[in-house]
């Protein structure tokens, strides 16, 4: 999943559940979910920052003390969602290095629709170059930011 939609998604979702949507707060909730991709700059993509030994002592302290550090938080806990359901999620990076998540197949034909769940486990990917194909987020990005516009008016 590409940055844009890391954005998007939860942007998008605040923007229709909150009732008095504030820019602070959707500034704080992008960053949170955007800001684990720069895991793509160390030699293992989806490593530190796709990790919950960071990632849960950052929720606590969000709940406790409010503020910004609450909308990063769960921004940066909505990036592990996604994440999970694209691919793998090392809970605990760097004590184990394996990750987990799930892919889900949707096959149809004459016999009907089956949804098939696969649990996926295996090490992060080492990288050398970090590549993304942005072009279908776009349009995500681009109505996210109408309805920022529309709601923060
Ligand atoms: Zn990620």
């Amino acid at each position: 999943m590409d940055p844009l939609e890391h954005a998007s998604i939860p942007a998008l979702a605040y923007l229709a559940l909150s009732s008095e949507p504030r820019l602070g707060v959707l500034t704080a909730l992008v960053v949170g979910a955007t800001f684990p991709d720069l895991d793509a700059l160390t030699k293992e993509h989806r490593s530190y920052l796709h990790s919950f030994i960071p990632f849960l002592p950052t929720l606590l302290l969000g709940l406790h003390l409010g503020g910004p550090v609450l909308p990063f938080a769960l921004g940066w806990a909505s990036h592990l969602f996604l994440d999970f359901f694209t691919g793998v999620i090392p809970f605990a990076y760097p004590l184990i290095r394996r990750g987990y998540g799930i892919e889900i197949f949707a096959r149809g034909g004459a016999s009907g629709l089956r949804i098939e769940p696969k649990i996926l486990t295996e090490y992060p990917d080492p990288r050398r170059e970090y590549e993304i194909s942005i072009g279908g987020s776009v349009a995500l990005t681009l109505l996210t930011l109408v309805v920022t516009l529309l709601r923060l008016h």
